[in-house]
């Protein structure tokens, strides 16, 4: 049965890094414009979801909240399985949560090693408690081949742009790769291309029809 859609393509993204960088609060700012000064720890996985214009098409964002602990990894895992790309959270007043990003690294590429990642520097409104500067936080992501954007959820400062840079870059390496696969693949009405190495799930429904009974 065919439902009607308000979208076009469907992306699923995750917001990945420490506990306590801000990940449930940029979510929260970008979908609902919504701040939290008191930190509620984020128990169970959750996703939100939010509309957005690019390339004159709907989009719609899928956006998966993580648990930034090592218990939690195999769920982190399987989340790393079903997006096709992450946001990656430091908080620039906290050292440690900058030298996780190796390892956050490490286990993405351990299941995706071509998966769109945006690093992303929070809490750019704290520059008095500032540890990590914004040469350090460029020269990881030159040295990782990605792009760098420093934010803050409270002050709702480059939020947008950080999503907005991530599903472009997913689209590219979309459309790199539906190149690759000819283009028949880009004029079926619906096109699923789901790779489970590359984790690259993506839904063009140009007839806008119901697609995805689950989140949809
Ligand atoms: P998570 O564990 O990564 O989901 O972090 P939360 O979103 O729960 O945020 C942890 C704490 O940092 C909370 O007390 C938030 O109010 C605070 N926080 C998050 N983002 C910002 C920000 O951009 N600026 C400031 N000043 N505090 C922030
Ligand atoms: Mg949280």
């Amino acid at each position: 049965m065919n439902v009607q859609t308000d979208f076009e393509s469907l992306i699923k993204i995750l917001v990945l890094g420490d506990l306590n960088v801000g990940k449930t609060n940029i979510i929260n700012q970008y979908t609902e414009k919504k701040f939290d000064n008191n930190y509620v720890a984020t128990l169970g996985i959750d996703f939100k979801t939010k509309n957005i214009q690019l390339n004159n098409k709907t989009i719609k964002l899928q956006i998966w909240d993580s648990v930034g602990q090592e218990k939690y990894m195999s769920i982190n895992r399987n989340l790393f399985m079903k997006v096709q790309g992450i946001l990656l959270v430091y908080d620039i007043t906290n050292q440690d949560s900058f030298d996780h990003l190796d390892n956050w690294m490490k286990k993405i590429k351990e299941v995706n090693e071509f998966m769109p990642i945006i690093l992303i520097a929070n809490k750019c409104d704290l520059e008095e408690d500032r540890v990590i500067s914004i040469n350090e936080g460029d020269d990881f992501a030159v040295r990782n081949h990605i792009t760098f954007i420093e934010v803050s959820a409270c002050n709702d400062t480059h939020i947008d742009l950080a999503f907005r840079k991530l599903c472009e870059e997913i689209i590219r390496r979309f459309e790199e790769r539906a190149k690759k696969f000819g283009d028949d693949l880009l004029n079926n009405d619906i096109n699923i291309i789901s790779e489970t190495r590359e984790s690259i799930f993506f839904l063009e429904n140009k007839k806008k029809k119901g697609i995805c009974k689950k989140c949809c």
